[in-house]
């Protein structure tokens, strides 16, 4: 056997195997290496961290710190407002006027009254002008509906109240004025927000008004205008008159809604009134 075995070829193939051996070395040892400053490296960040940390959350380092809860007062939510309502002054819409109520003054005369427009109108009564806005809305919803009413009475002044139950006095008594009519300055009539309705059927100021299609419709729907059926029946002992279906008062679409919603059949007992049954 020659030497030729180790050919020139051979001793590159036995290098290059050197070398890689040796590079093969150099790369763990550089591994190694990089696992301990790697190691280090993250020693460093999580030793660092407790320091570095601290001033990112530091009260004085955040310019808006965030309140702490037990001094933030819970958000408590504002009540609404208890509506007032002024029942004594003879202008206002909620003036309560009946038996015990008398208007304050006495022959007290409203200043806005106007004449409804478009409104059969026998007597050719005026009444404020709000009602009689709120009047003719009503007016023609209750058209619409097939109902049309006519207004047989509106304000009655004191002195024409007075007229007619001095009339009765004269005619039956005190007794007998007193069944069906309000004694001057306690008629509802002189507030200038309530007026008397008939319809096509007949019934006119009867209780039966309250069965014809005209009747029902406005007992059902007034409040939707801020008008209410003032004296229900079986009310009497409460509001001091029999059931008179054809009788209603403007007192706002606020309060009507309420007494409606509520279920609510008369002012006294709607703001907490004494009844007034007599004289
Ligand atoms: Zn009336």
């Amino acid at each position: 056997m020659s030497d030729t075995g180790y050919s020139p070829s051979r001793r590159e193939a036995r290098s290059r195997a050197l070398r890689r051996r040796k590079l093969t070395i150099g790369i763990a040892a550089g591994a190694v290496a990089l696992l301990l400053v790697g190691g280090g490296t993250a020693w460093a960040i999580s030793a660092a961290q407790p320091q570095a940390a601290p001033p990112k959350v530091a009260p004085a380092v955040n310019p808006k710190p965030t309140p702490s809860p037990t001094l933030t007062p819970e958000p408590t939510p504002e009540p609404a407002p208890a509506p007032v309502y002024d029942l004594d002054s003879p202008s206002s819409i909620t003036v309560v006027v009946n038996k015990q109520r008398p208007m304050n003054p006495i022959d007290w005369a409203p200043d806005d009254l106007v004449m409804p427009e478009g409104i059969p109108n026998v007597w050719g009564h005026p009444i404020r002008a709000e009602a009689a806005a709120a009047l003719q809305q009503m007016y023609a919803a209750a058209s619409d509906a097939g109902v049309p009413f006519t207004i047989t009475s509106g304000y009655r002044e004191y002195w024409l109240q007075k007229e007619i139950y001095d009339g009765l006095v004269a005619q039956g008594g005190v007794e007998f004025a007193d069944r069906d009519t309000a004694r001057p300055g306690y008629s509802e009539h002189q507030t200038g927000l309530t007026v008397d309705l008939y319809g096509n059927e007949g019934c006119q100021l009867a209780a039966c008004f309250g069965e014809t299609a005209t009747g029902t419709w406005l007992r059902d729907n007034a409040y939707r205008f801020g008008y209410i059926l003032r004296y229900h029946d079986g009310q009497q002992a409460t509001v001091g008159y029999t059931y008179e279906p054809w009788h209603f008062r403007y007192v706002g679409v606020d309060v009507a809604t309420a007494m409606h919603d509520q279920g609510v059949l008369n002012l006294e007992d709607f703001f907490g009134l004494p009844p007034a049954p007599t004289n």
